[in-house]
C-alpha cells in the first residue's frame, strides 16, 4: 500500500478507516478534497467547514498543520453526526522550502501607507478585511495568501510575506490528534524530497497517508514528468500526486485556469505510471464536463478558494451551506 508510503522506510501500511475511505474514492476517481489552506488558521470556521464537508461526503479536509487547527476540524467532524466509516482524512501540509512556496504566505499591511479605501475588502474569499473607525482592520489568521487583494492597492500597502511552515517534529502530536495525510509541497529543490520522506519517518512513523504537491513552477512537461517518475520511484505504486495548476485562484471561476492544472494532470496520466493523480488551484464545479470532453482519467480534484468563497457568506446558516457543499462534492463524481 504505498500510498501510505511504506516504500520509503519500513514504516507499516495498516490503514485507518479514513484513509481507505481515501483510497478508495481515488480509485473511483471521485476523491473530493476541501482546501481550507496551509496558513488559514481561523478555528471556528475551520471547525464549521469540517463539518459542512464532513456531512456532504468529503474524503479529504486539507489544513494548516497547527495542533489547534487539527482540533477544530476533528471538532467539526464529530459535531457533523457521520458515523466513523464516513470520516474524511484531516490533512495537513508541509512544505521543503517555504520560502519558496506560495501556500505559505502571508499578506502584510502596511497600514501608514493604507488610506483606507476599500477596494480590498470585496475580493478577499475569506473576508480579512473590513472598515472600523474609517480605518482598515485586517484580520491576518484568515489570510490563506490567495494574493487576489495585493495587485489592485493602489499604493502598494499589501505584501505577500513568507510564514515560517511547521516542521516534521509537529507530527507525532497531530497525528495524535487525528490527523491522517500529509501533503509535501515541493517547489525549485525537488530533489530534497527523498531526503525530507525519510526524516518524516524517523520523527513520525506513524502510516501517513501521503500526497506529493507539485506546483506550477515547472519548466516544462518534461520536467514535470520526470518529477512523478521519481516521486513513483520513492513512493511506489499508487502514490498520490496532486499537480497544482494556479495555486488558490479558484474563487475566479476560470476554465482557463481549470485547464491549466488538467492540462499538467494529463501530461502525467499520458505516462500510465501507476500513480493517483489529482488536480487542485484554479478548479471549480464546471470540472466534469471539462474532464468528460478531454477524457481525461483524474483521480480526484481539490477546491480551495472556489469553495470558500461560495460557502463562507454561509457559514452561519448550515442548511444552505451544505446544499453548495453538496454540489462541489457531486460535481467531480464521473457522470
Ligand atoms: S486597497 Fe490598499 S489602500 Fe485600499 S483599503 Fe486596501 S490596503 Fe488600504
Ligand atoms: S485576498 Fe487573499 S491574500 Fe488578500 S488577505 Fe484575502 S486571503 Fe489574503
Amino acid at each position: 500500500m504505498s500510498i501510505l508510503g511504506s516504500t520509503v522506510s519500513s514504516a507499516p501500511s495498516v490503514a485507518t478507516l479514513e484513509q481507505l475511505r481515501v483510497i478508495k474514492a481515488l480509485r473511483e476517481r471521485r476523491m473530493f478534497k476541501l482546501i481550507c489552506g496551509a496558513t488559514y488558521s481561523d478555528f471556528n470556521a475551520v471547525a464549521r467547514y469540517s463539518e459542512i464537508f464532513a456531512k456532504v461526503g468529503a474524503h479529504l479536509i486539507d489544513i494548516c498543520a497547527h495542533p489547534t487547527v487539527v482540533s477544530a476540524a476533528r471538532e467539526g467532524i464529530l459535531r457533523s453526526g457521520v458515523s466513523t466509516e464516513k470520516f474524511p482524512a484531516i490533512m495537513v501540509s508541509l512544505s521543503l522550502d517555504h520560502q519558496q512556496d506560495p501556500h505559505f504566505r502571508r499578506v502584510v499591511l502596511n497600514e501608514n501607507s493604507c488610506d483606507a479605501c476599500g477596494v480590498c475588502i470585496p475580493v478577499c474569499p475569506t473576508n480579512a478585511f473590513s472598515i472600523k473607525d474609517a480605518k482598515l482592520s485586517y484580520q491576518k489568521e484568515l489570510c490563506y495568501g490567495c494574493g487576489s487583494c495585493v495587485s489592485l492597492c493602489h499604493v502598494d500597502a499589501l505584501t505577500p510575506t513568507p510564514i515560517q511552515a511547521f516542521q516534521p517534529a509537529i507530527l507525532p502530536e497531530l497525528w495524535s490528534l487525528g490527523a491522517r495525510a500529509l501533503e509535501i509541497h515541493v517547489g525549485p529543490n525537488f530533489y530534497w524530497l527523498e531526503p525530507y520522506l525519510s526524516k518524516i519517518r524517523e520523527i513520525s512513523p506513524e502510516p501517513w497517508l501521503i500526497s506529493v504537491c507539485l506546483g506550477s513552477g515547472f519548466s516544462s512537461y518534461t520536467e514535470l514528468i520526470e518529477q512523478a517518475q521519481e516521486i513513483h520511484n520513492i513512493l511506489g505504486d499508487w502514490a498520490l500526486v496532486q499537480v497544482d495548476g494556479k495555486p488558490m485562484s479558484g474563487f475566479a471561476r476560470q476554465d482557463a485556469l481549470m485547464l491549466q492544472a488538467l492540462s499538467a494532470a494529463q501530461a502525467i496520466l499520458t505516462t500510465n505510471l501507476p500513480l493517483f493523480v489529482q488536480v487542485s488551484g484554479g478548479i471549480n464545479d464546471k470540472i466534469r464536463p471539462l474532464l468528460d470532453q478531454f477524457e481525461l482519467k483524474v483521480h480526484g480534484a481539490g477546491m480551495g478558494s472556489f469553495a470558500k468563497k461560495l460557502i463562507e457568506p454561509y457559514l452561519n446558516n448550515l442548511e444552505t451551506a451544505t446544499q453548495i457543499a453538496q454540489n462541489l462534492v457531486m460535481s467531480i463524481r464521473p457522470s
